[in-house]
């Protein structure tokens, strides 16, 4: 028999998969590393577990322990994973800008969500940065996961992701570009490919309202670009430790409106339905065309799955209030008329 002991057994080894009309502009070979193969549906999975077990090996999870995050949803969903195959409870903060969609999927996993304001500093004790560090002081045998300081997090993808990348390319990769939330997917990567090639250009996508690409460029972390945008899961008004820089060449932004546009353009064109962030990488990516030589093979990397934004950017209610739509509905009456 072929099979896996649990279901934390099917984490990684993800498809790559050539991408073909929307990068029809581009004078190269462009292959999307597809992430929502995973079972929670979302490279998160990976460096979850990498927490979950890490944590255990060093006696910071207890058995009985309760697991404690502020997570956009991804890695709520891969830490539930763990909680039950090995035991444990899973208390997730998440914000109010979060799709209603992940945060019923967590709670179907068994976790119990706590939904914080998203518009506050993250020094207020209503943040869910703040919430979640009082809860884990205040819950007995509990554990405080921070993916955004946890070295775990980069270390699951400079293990497992990047050599995945290697090898399905044949070493043949000259460019890996993905979206940056806490870091850990892009300097896990990042630093992997740069060792066994050290011109490699590694490109992080960045959104209007964080502080990532300015700091970036010029080592100052400009309250001014901090503003709330409805992008989810990248973009922070934080500098996660988790972020290496010194593996980053250059950081592009995209907007709110082409992430979600070019995310259904995905789906129409491609059949790869993925979250909005995926939207913002191959925005990103066509955005830096002019880089890019015939004999390049670039990678970028879908972080999670459409159908957690079913009710947003797949919603055209919600694609029109938010002016991301140009295009009229037409109705019945409308044809009769004409
Ligand atoms: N896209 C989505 C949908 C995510 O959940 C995340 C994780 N925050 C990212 C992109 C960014 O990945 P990372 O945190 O590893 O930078």
């Amino acid at each position: 028999m072929n099979y896996a002991k649990n279901i934390l057994e099917t984490i990684g080894n993800t498809p790559l998969v050539q991408l073909n009309k929307i990068v029809k502009d581009l004078p190269c070979k462009v292959f999307a590393k597809v992430e929502y193969f995973n079972p929670g549906h979302s490279c998160k999975d990976r460096m979850a577990l990498q927490m979950v077990e890490d944590a255990e090996a060093d006696g910071r999870l207890k058995p009985d322990g309760t697991i404690i995050e502020g997570t956009s949803g991804n890695t709520g969903m891969g830490l539930a994973l763990a909680a039950i195959v090995k035991g444990y409870k899973l208390i997730c903060v998440i914000t109010d800008k979060q799709s209603k969609e992940k945060m019923d999927i967590l709670r179907a996993v068994g976790a119990k969500v706590v939904v914080c304001p998203t518009d506050v500093e993250p020094t207020d004790p209503r943040s869910y940065y703040s919430v979640s560090k009082r809860l884990a002081e205040e819950t007995p045998n509990s554990w405080y996961v921070n993916q955004y300081d946890n070295p775990s997090n980069a270390k699951a993808n400079y293990e497992q992701t990047g050599p995945e990348i290697w090898d399905q390319t044949n070493g043949e990769i000259t460019h890996f570009i993905v979206g940056v939330g806490t870091g850990g997917t892009i300097s896990g990567v990042g630093k992997y490919l740069k060792e066994q090639k050290p011109d490699v250009k590694i490109w992080g996508v960045d959104t209007y309202g964080s502080v990532f690409k300015k700091y970036h460029e010029t080592g100052i972390f400009d309250e001014n670009e901090v503003y709330s945008y409805v992008t989810e899961g990248i973009g922070e008004d934080i500098l996660p430790k988790n972020v290496d820089f010194s593996v980053i060449d250059h950081f592009t932004k995209v907007t709110d409106k082409d992430a979600a546009v070019f995310c259904r353009k995905l789906a129409l064109e491609e059949g790869i339905f993925v979250g909005m962030s995926s939207g913002s990488a191959i925005k990103g990516l066509l955005q830096m065309k002019d880089q890019l030589k015939p004999t390049d093979v670039v990678v970028v990397l879908f972080h999670d799955s459409g159908s957690r934004y079913i009710g947003k950017i797949f919603n055209d209610d919600w694609m029109r209030e938010r002016g991301y739509l140009e295009e009229e509905i037409v109705t019945a009456h409308d044809l009769i008329k004409n």
